[in-house]
């Protein structure tokens, strides 16, 4: 790379409190390298010297608070340095969190659970790792849980999860996930089956308290959790619902007043409720675009992240292979809603939606995700973790046999369930 080294190269000079923020163009490369100071990428610290790449799509914010330089090569769409930002505004929060995990762990309750809500491209993905990495900077290991199930970054898109946070986020790719817990959704719009959404949340919330038993490093570090952006009808209900499963202390709301105004009416008052600035810095993405990241989300789970990354470094391949119908134990969730009069007494249209129904393999089941289960039978496996995912690519009807991609070879665990997505994902390697 000696022998181009000034081509499209821009170098930038930022001042202390302000950030350079750029977006790559599709199917352009950028490479980010620090000069000199100190900066961080949504809370996670720059190295010195070391050259980062971002691929097309990529819409990225370098803060400084000490000021630096900083180097770009490549294609840009935009790349400018903004002298205004909420940062400060960002690390008043943190530092309030922080007085609430010191008082926590003093008097051994629960860190706080923060809550970060607004409507889409508001920033919100963005706060979370910004709370979530300078948490795990001063020490801590917070637990993040995402139920955006169209955009989430948990799990694939169609799931909501939750995971503990141990080290910043890397800045190519994003939070290390060990073992995340995640929980099958099967669709990328809350709205199509609410109750079973709820139902998820409360699970979550379950989930996050058994851990909080279990370690208390985690407990008094306390929760962020990242909520979707629907935020009217039954999305701001779920908000509710979320806020009292998750008893949350304090509730960001980005951008959005009216939003700020009826959480403050309709929660209690013990509930701080923070009407938060959103950052000049946050790209309205359009349909297209969140396609494609849904695509890239579910293509990195089955080829593994490192596909992206700079030449030379591992790919992964996933494995195909054949499963017969007989052992394809396929359920979906939700029965065809029924009006209430028609339903045996005492059974709510409620109970329909989260109710599993088992599906004979069929044509239908093409390009569809199915999570597989850690259940073998229906009867838990709505709240049971999901080991993993498949991608049925063909269906073989005479023969009665289904083709599946996985990123585990075979053989998948005996007797587990799988559950239907709506989410489809066309391979295109
Ligand atoms: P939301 O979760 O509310 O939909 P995101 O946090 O995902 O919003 O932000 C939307 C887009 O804006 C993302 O692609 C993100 O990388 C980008 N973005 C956020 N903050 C900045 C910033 N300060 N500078 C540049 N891009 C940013
Ligand atoms: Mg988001």
């Amino acid at each position: 790379n000696g022998l181009h080294h000034d081509e499209n190269l821009k170098e930038f000079r930022l001042e202390a409190d302000q950030e350079l923020r750029f977006e790559v163009e599709a199917n352009e490369r950028v490479q980010l390298e620090l000069r000199s100071g100190l900066a961080e990428m949504f809370g996670t610290e720059l190295m010195k010297g070391k050259r980062y790449s971002f691929d097309g799509g990529a819409k990225v914010g370098i803060f400084t608070w000490h000021g630096c330089n900083i180097d770009l090569y490549g294609d840009t769409e935009v790349a400018y340095v903004a002298k205004e930002t909420p940062m400060n505004f960002y690390i008043n929060i943190h530092a309030c969190l922080e007085n609430m995990r010191d008082k926590s762990a003093t008097e051994d309750i629960r860190g706080p659970s923060v809550m970060v809500c607004g409507p889409t491209d508001v920033g919100k993905t963005t706060l979370c790792r910004i709370l979530l990495n300078y948490a795990v900077r001063r020490g801590r290991n917070p637990m993040y849980v995402d139920f955006d199930v169209g955009q989430g970054n948990i799990g694939i898109p169609g799931t909501v999860g939750c995971t503990v946070i141990e080290r910043p986020a890397d800045v190519e790719e994003g939070f290390s996930q060990a073992a995340p817990f995640v929980l099958h959704f099967g669709s990328i719009t809350p709205s199509s089956n609410l109750s079973l959404y709820n139902k998820l949340i409360t699970r979550l919330a379950q989930v996050v308290s058994i851990k909080n038993e279990a370690d208390s490093k985690v407990k008094h570090s306390g929760a962020v959790i990242n909520t979707c952006g629907w935020v009217t009808g039954g999305g701001y209900k779920s908000l509710l619902h979320a806020a009292k499963e998750f008893e949350v202390d304090v509730i960001l709301v980005l951008d959005q007043e009216r939003l700020y105004n009826e959480l403050a009416r309709d929660l209690p008052s013990f509930i701080k409720i923070i009407f938060t600035p959103k950052s000049g810095g946050v790209v309205v993405r359009s349909p297209e675009f969140r396609r494609e990241a849904r695509s890239a989300r579910i293509r990195e789970y089955f080829y593994g992240a490192s596909i992206k990354s700079s030449a030379g470094a591992t790919q992964f391949y996933p494995h195909s292979f054949e499963i017969p119908f007989s052992q394809l134990k396929v359920y979906k969730i939700g029965a065809p809603s029924i009006p209430d009069s028609c339903l045996p007494l005492g059974m709510k249209a409620d109970d329909n939606q989260t109710k599993l129904v088992p599906l004979m393999p069929s044509l239908t089941l093409l390009h569809h995700i199915l999570s597989v289960s850690f259940s073998t039978t229906p009867a838990d496996a709505i709240e049971n973790n999901v080991q993993g995912f498949v991608c049925v690519t063909a269906i073989d009807t005479e023969r009665q046999m289904a083709t599946v991609l996985s990123p585990q070879p075979r053989p998948l665990p005996q007797g587990a369930i799988f559950l239907l997505s709506d989410v489809q994902f066309m391979d295109a390697h």
